[in-house]
């Protein structure tokens, strides 16, 4: 019996099986093909459980992290962006029983995914209570308290990317609201708010501006900077409401170099009371496998331990 793990995103589907310390599998990876609706991505997550299965070890449990808000306790979609038409009201339970047989299927935000993930064998492994923060094309966040995701009375909390933030006024956010943390400090709006500013107009992405950044032009440097300070700050709030262990900052900009490491910290350490100043801020330990052993470790880590009989 083995249970494999899906994360789910707006560009590919990488499932893999996981092991009951937490171990990976092959990984298989395709491309999401989201614009063609939610009974083709049903069909390519199917597909990726088939081909991460091995003989010889039939595939009972299967966990999903998922983009989009979920309601976990149906595993239907609640909210979603542009990029997956009609996926809100999709349920995934019932779609890949009916194409999987009866297996059983836990679906979860792709970020809480990562959060659960971290929390069971990556930097969050071993504290009770955990702030996720997933910065990059979106800022994600997760709550894990007393060893529990809380995702709140209507799925969406911890997703500190729409909370109000210093510095962010006027920015346009992707959900359509003014001044929000996202349209501040996602890896978009590091571009976007770098060409706005009159930056040099060759650089194609937020990489670029990153790098520009390290080699030292001042523009760049600023941009990326008050994106790493509004995030920190904004995680100094969330540390201040909750207090938790530790706080477990992953996505491509907690990859991103000193600068914005430096910057996060910094702004985040100098808002925090002093009563909190020793809450680690730890780097995501596990990468992109995070979310794929996260989706399973629900499944894992209830199910009964068998052992052989001698
Ligand atoms: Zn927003």
């Amino acid at each position: 019996m083995s249970t494999v793990g899906v994360d789910l995103g707006g560009t590919k589907i990488s499932a893999a099986i996981v092991d009951a310390d937490g171990k990976l599998h092959a990984v298989t990876t395709l491309p999401t093909r989201a614009a063609e609706g939610p009974e083709v991505v049903l069909d390519q997550v199917a597909e990726a459980v088939r081909l991460a299965a091995v003989c010889g070890s039939p595939v009972t449990a299967v966990g999903v992290g998922t983009a989009g808000a979920v309601d976990p306790a149906t595993g239907t979609i609640v909210s979603a962006t542009d990029t997956f038409p009609r996926w809100v009201g999709t349920n995934l339970v019932t779609g890949l029983r009916e194409r999987l047989g009866e297996v059983e299927v836990e679906v979860h935000n792709d970020v809480d995914a990562h959060a659960l993930g971290e929390s069971w064998r990556g930097a969050g492994a071993g504290k009770a209570s955990m702030l996720m923060v997933a910065a990059g094309t979106g800022i994600g966040g997760a709550l894990i308290l007393d060893g529990v995701l809380r995702t709140g009375a209507h799925h969406i909390g911890g997703e500190i990317g729409h909370i109000p933030a210093p510095g962010a006024e006027g920015l346009t956010c992707t959900c359509g609201r003014e001044g929000h943390l996202e349209a501040l400090s996602a890896g978009p709006a590091i571009h976007r708010r770098y060409l706005a500013l009159g930056g040099e107009e060759t650089l194609s992405d937020t990489k670029q501006v990153v790098a520009a950044a390290a080699g030292g032009d001042e523009l760049a440097q600023r941009i990326v900077v008050e994106a790493a300070t509004g995030l920190g700050r904004a995680i100094a709030g969330i540390l201040t409401t909750v207090d938790p262990d530790v706080v477990v900052v992953g996505g491509g900009l907690a990859s991103a170099g000193m600068l914005w490491w430096k910057a996060m910290t910094e702004a985040l350490h100098g808002e925090l009371v002093s009563g909190l100043q020793s809450i680690p801020v730890l780097p995501a330990a596990l990468g992109q496998s995070a979310a794929i052993i996260g989706a399973a470790a629900p499944l894992i880590r209830h199910a009964p331990t068998l052992h052989c009989a001698q």
